[in-house]
């Protein structure tokens, strides 16, 4: 190996005193590791939060020192004509390449004290091992059988595959989608394990009962295993296409979900798509912390809706993990953060399932070392496990229930909107075969719209308690155009839509009501609001951005939620 001077900036100096930056170094690191982590100091957090817009820069990796940043930035051959653009002086953080104490394992016996890591090849073994040995409890799911570098991407269903029980709240836990953040592909193997080995333990009995708990250990196995499929040690962020995939995902805010650009991320959408996975957690390492959305706003441009109930399961996490670790364990940041208040990045994979897959996906950062020395994985299961398994029974709580037809009593597929809260996308469907469905929400009362096409809507007032589950069923009774009479669902309507400049709304039932109209951007705030009892109302909406807008018609006893898009 090339040997590189270490914390001494190479310049080659040019006539008018203007330091030109030199990148050979750099170039001949990227070509040998398959990218680099370069250490960069800035003056100002403006000039950090540009930096996370252009590179690949996991946020614990910033780190502020008297009035300078320190920042870790992961550069692929693809960033390198940008990065030499900047001309921005440098150093290889040779240290991210020593790992001294990455000690692997090759056969399950030696995995039996959890404190090594397994080759690729014993971690496909391992997957297998726990289907054939818990075939009622385990079972495999191909995420992406074949990667780029002829790995799969694999996901474990554990429960009770066989009590029968259709559509339980579905969970998901994935590690390393950045390859070299090595602690929770471990952690991961071994809560599959513990799952499988104490079933008779409460919690977990509760867990088999209650929800479909899906584990991906590794997410990136190209990031993972790059070159030899014996080693960690060479593992890096990025894909074998030199992009990090917590970039890479379609960017949340748009009235449409931009295709995914990546195979592995398509891959991902699909699978949380196809299992209706409604609560998931992607686990990181380089900080230690609980991360919620939004990852591209911060709580000041745009709380997240259900910003309360993400703050209460945070704090139920971090208070578990407080309590069974050391007092400077997952303290980043307090110890939780909206994404964005931490730094603003865009293209991730919770900003991405929370936007527009219904999912409830948050990061969770658990351990400051990326690559984490073998010797203390045991030590990080301990701190964590506990809340680990809590965190699944997050997905059973609130409310819950199923929605029908009332005449026949088929399940049905039916929107349940929290009225005047779920203008992010946040709402849930009932999901078929079982037509149950379940809205985690803080401790609260609220007002719940249910809705089926060909059917009238319902709504009810809700009050939910914490860590419980609130029972509502719902029956929907189907439009019969003979015999119905106008209700406010099937009288009103928005037109044209998509709208450039004036919304008509009208109420078709003829009937003369007082009616209040509201409208919401799709950043939760209310843009316009009058009341009105002619058949017509005609709404200016010219001046406002396009977007997902939300019309909310009510009546003394009615209301109907409807959707618009504004176009430019
Ligand atoms: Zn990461």
């Amino acid at each position: 190996m090339r040997k590189f001077f270490l914390f001494i900036f190479l310049y080659i100096i040019l006539g008018g005193g203007q330091a030109q930056v030199n990148y050979n170094p750099l170039q001949e690191w990227i070509d040998e590791h398959s990218g680099a982590y370069v250490t960069l100091k800035l003056s100002s957090q403006e000039e950090v939060q540009k930096l996370l817009y252009t590179y690949s820069i996991e946020r614990g990796d910033i780190k502020k020192i008297g009035d300078q940043y320190q920042v870790k930035v992961w550069l692929g051959q693809r960033d390198l004509p940008q990065f030499i653009s900047e001309n921005l002086p440098y150093e290889i953080d040779e240290e991210s390449y020593l790992s001294p104490a990455l000690t692997m394992a090759t056969t399950m016996g030696q995995m039996s004290s959890w404190n090594r890591y397994p080759t690729y090849g014993l971690y496909l073994e391992m997957m297998q091992y726990y289907q054939s040995q818990y075939p009622n409890r385990c079972v495999l799911d191909t995420i992406l059988l074949q990667t780029q570098l002829n790995h799969t991407i694999l996901a474990a269903k554990i429960g009770r595959l066989d009590d029968g029980v259709e559509n339980k709240p579905a969970f998901f836990y994935s590690a390393t989608m950045h390859g070299d953040e090595l602690c929770g592909y471990v952690l991961m193997l071994r809560l599959m394990d513990y799952m499988l080995t104490n079933q008779s333990n409460p919690i977990v009995s509760q867990i088999l009962d209650q929800v479909d708990l899906y584990i991906c250990p590794l997410e990136n196995p190209d990031g993972t295993f790059p070159s030899n499929n014996n080693s960690v040690a060479g593992s890096i962020r990025y894909n074998a296409e030199g992009l990090d995939l917590n970039r890479s995902y379609p960017v949340a805010g748009y009235s449409q979900q931009p295709e995914p650009s990546l195979t592995e991320v398509a891959a991902m959408i699909d699978f949380i798509d196809r299992n209706q996975i409604m609560m998931a957690v992607n686990l990181h390492g380089g900080a230690e912390l609980y991360n919620y959305p939004w990852d591209r706003y911060t709580t000041n441009q745009n709380p997240h809706p259900d910003r309360l109930w993400w703050l209460e399961i945070g704090n139920r996490f971090l208070d578990t993990v407080r309590a069974h670790s050391t007092y400077y364990y997952f303290t980043d940041q307090g110890g939780i953060t909206n994404g964005g208040d931490w730094y603003v990045i865009y293209g991730s994979r919770l900003d991405c399932f929370n936007y527009y897959h219904q999912c409830r996906d948050a990061t969770i950062e658990i351990s400051s070392s990326k690559k984490t020395p073998s010797s203390y994985l045991p030590t990080y299961w301990n701190y964590l496990y506990r809340s680990l398994l809590n965190y699944v029974l997050e997905a059973s709580y609130g409310i819950v229930g199923t929605v029908t037809d009332s005449l026949t009593h088929a399940p049905l597929e039916a929107t349940v909107l929290i009225v005047a809260h779920d203008i992010q996308q946040t709402m849930v469907n009932s999901m078929l075969p079982s037509g149950k469905y379940h809205r985690p929400v803080a401790a609260g009362t609220y007002s719940v719209n249910f809705s089926a096409p060909g059917y009238h809507s319902k709504t009810f007032t809700v009050t939910v308690n914490s860590q419980t589950q609130q029972v509502l069923n719902v029956e929907l009774a189907p439009i019969n155009d003979a015999v119905d009479h106008w209700t406010l669902d099937r009288s009103i309507q928005l037109y044209p839509n998509p709208v450039k400049d004036l919304l008509c709304v009208r109420d078709r039932s003829e009937i003369v009501q007082k009616k209040q109209i509201s409208i919401f951007n799709n950043l939760g705030a209310q843009i316009y609001q009058s009341d009105f009892d002619s058949e017509t109302i005609e709404v200016e909406v010219s001046q406002h951005p396009a977007g997902v807008y939300y019309c909310v018609i009510q009546t003394e006893t009615e209301t109907v939620v409807r959707k618009f898009v504004k176009f430019r």
